[in-house]
This record gives structure tokens, sequence and C-alpha cells, in this order.
């Protein structure tokens, strides 16, 4: 398929790993920010195509496993509710709050529906005047925007039983607690480029400064990813660290003005936990003051919410790219996409989900455990 297959091609792939393997003299360990670009690499062996010196940490940039079990926990309460139909993207039905996830409230009789679109929602809203309609917002700087435009939509047009549970982040704060906790081993970062089709790379030249890192904004395909490998390391080889575009069929170094204004309009920074890792400062976009009256956490009394997150489930440490998903003693036995302890086995963009699809190591395959979600 052309614009696919053209990423795909062997004989390129075979030209920049050699290329990779002529410019690494010594080891060094790079970090790719978001879980699609994790996919790419373990789907096609990329990191075991590497040369033994290079080492691909997995990064935090998968939307559905770093949102906070408390949130979770309030979009299963607030979804049991007879009078909300609750809306949501199909991946967070299967992630498991405290002690049941979206799925169980919807076969108990709570009224969630899956939704390709935030409009949909909002549509579902105007269908049902006498129902509250809540989206479920979630995701980094990518997801951001469309949920923005369709809640400042909701204010215009005066829907007022829509409201969304926001529960976004923002990756260069992320990046600046990677490199700044005491057990951090990144040396460069793979930066995700569907986030800097949105924010530009305005943010990124200041992180690459202060903590000396090579940062290169990379697509997602196999040849993405290797070219995006290439640059950095020979950043590196050369003791240098600067900001690269190596998607420029995406990125634009401004990114998307039209977005941004949108996300300033709708949004205000805020701090955010990250389920796993903990709370990053500025690392989180709520909904401003102006559009309160949207926000489902003020709309919904869901306080007091105590959580439990299963002892055996090592995700905050896979997320952090301090051990692999297969190091964890409950992958593939106790912890599977069919029954998870953890989000990063259930999103399409989890680390443990990725190494349960491409890499068994040793489980034995299922057909019913094919795919990661239902
Ligand atoms: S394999 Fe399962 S239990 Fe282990 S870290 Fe991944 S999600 Fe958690």
């Amino acid at each position: 398929m052309k614009y696919i297959d053209e990423f795909q091609d062997p004989e390129l792939a075979r030209r920049l790993l050699d290329d990779i393997r002529d410019t690494v003299t010594r080891p060094w360990a790079l970090m790719e920010v978001c879980g699609g670009q994790t996919h790419t690499i373990i789907r096609h062996g990329i990191d075991q195509l590497l040369p033994d010196n290079v080492e691909l940490i997995h990064g935090p940039g998968c939307p559905v496993c770093v949102t906070p079990l408390e949130v979770i926990d309030k979009a299963l309460e607030i979804a049991s509710r007879p009078d909300v139909i609750f809306c949501s993207f199909g991946d967070m039905l299967r992630v498991p709050g405290s002690d049941r996830d979206l799925f169980q409230v919807r076969s108990h009789g709570g009224d969630v529906r899956v939704v390709y679109s935030p409009l949909d929602a909002l549509k579902i809203a105007q269908q049902n005047p006498h129902r509250e309609v809540v989206f479920f917002g979630i995701g980094f700087e990518t997801t951001a925007p469309p949920n923005a435009m369709t809640v400042h939509q909701a204010r215009r047009l005066g829907i007022p039983n829509f409201s969304m549970l926001v529960s976004h982040v923002r990756v260069p704060p992320a990046i600046e607690a990677i490199m700044t906790s005491p057990s951090c081993r990144v040396q460069a970062f793979l930066a995700a480029g569907h986030v800097c089709s949105v924010m530009g790379v305005q943010e990124y030249p200041e992180l690459a400064e202060r903590f000396k890192v090579p940062i290169v904004v990379t697509g997602f395909e196999p040849l993405d990813i290797l070219e995006g490998i290439r640059r950095t390391v020979r950043q590196l080889e050369r003791g240098e660290h600067t900001v690269e575009n190596a998607y420029p069929r995406a990125v634009r170094p401004e990114g998307n003005p039209a977005a941004q204004a949108m996300l300033a309009d709708v949004f205000e920074v805020t701090d955010r936990a990250w389920r796993g890792i903990g709370t990053i400062p500025a690392s989180g976009w709520r909904l401003s003051e102006r559009y309160r009256d949207y926000d489902a956490e003020y709309r919904f009394s869901v306080d007091g919410i105590t959580t439990r997150e299963p002892a055996a489930c090592r995700s905050g440490e896979v997320l952090q790219g301090l051990i692999k998903p297969h190091e964890c003693e409950a992958f593939g036995a106790t912890c599977t996409p069919r029954s998870p302890l953890g989000a990063t086995m259930v999103s399409s963009e989890g680390a443990c989900a990725a190494y349960y699809l491409y890499r068994r190591l040793g489980i034995p395959s299922t057909p019913q455990e094919a795919s990661p979600v239902a």
C-alpha cells in the first residue's frame, strides 16, 4: 500500500541498520516516548536487529496506560448511574479499575457506549436531552484538540446535558520527570511525531539543552523509527544534543496553531498523576474555569474514592523503562490481554500488550488471546 509500504522497504531498512552499526562505538540507551512506536519496534523486531550496544527503553507514552486509577474509578462510578450514557473509545473498556472495568459496568446494566469521536458523544447528547451524556476524554496532545473542540462546540450550541471526564497529559513534563529520576538511564529520546504535529517542536530545545540529550522527532513506520535511531546515535557519538525533526512529512516546527489555540481556550495546565508513576507537576490539562460547567468531575460528586492497585502489577516500572514487560512475574501467567492486571496489558499502545502479541517468550499461543482488546 502506497505511503505505508514505502516506509517498510526491507532494502532501505538494511541500509539504515548498516549505517547505525557503522556509527555506534559504545553503548547507548534511547527511549521511544510513544507506545505506538513501541508496538512498531516490537512487531518488526527492530530492537533485535540493532547492534547489541543500542538499547531501546520503552517510554510512558501510552494514554490508556497512564490514566490514573482514581480517574478510572471515577469513570466507573459515573458510568454506573442510571441517568448517564457514558461514551468512550473502545480501548478504555477493559482497563481495570480498583474492582471492575467498564465492560462489567455495562454487563450490570450501565449504558456504556463505544464511540469513534467525541463529536459522536455530543450527537448522542443532542438525541437524548433527558439523559446525562459523559465522554471520557483522555490522552496526550494528540487527542486533546478534538476533545477541546467538542467542549467548545457543546458550549456554543448550548447543550446542557453533555460533559467530559478529562484526564489529558503532556509529553514535555514527562521527559523532565524521566530525566530527573535518580534511576534514569535514558541518554536520548525519540519524540512522538504525532504529538509534535500538534504542538510543534518549540518545547524541546530547552529540554535538550538542560539535560544534554538529543531529541529526534520520529514517526511510526519501521523506516521512520530506524531513521530516528540513526540520527540519535549520530548525535550521541558526536557529543551533540540538539532537536532534529526526522518526521517532516507530518511535523512542522510550529505545529498546528489552530489546534494550539483551541487547547489554550478550553484547557488549563494542571498537575497530573500518571498511573504507576505518580504526580508530575504541570503535566496535564483540565477544563478551564470558563468551561467548568462541562466538567464531569464537577457535575457528578465522585470524590472520596479509595483506589487499590493489584500488588503483582509492575506497570509503573514498565512505564518508566525500569523493566521489560516479560520481566514481570505475572506476564502471560495471571496477566493476559483477556484478563489484564494492568492497563499496559490492555491498551493497543501498551508495552505489555506489544510483548504479549509479538514476542510470546514461551507463552503458549491460544486464538482467544490473539487480540489485546475485544
Ligand atoms: S504484565 Fe500485567 S501485571 Fe505485569 S506489569 Fe504488565 S500489566 Fe502489570
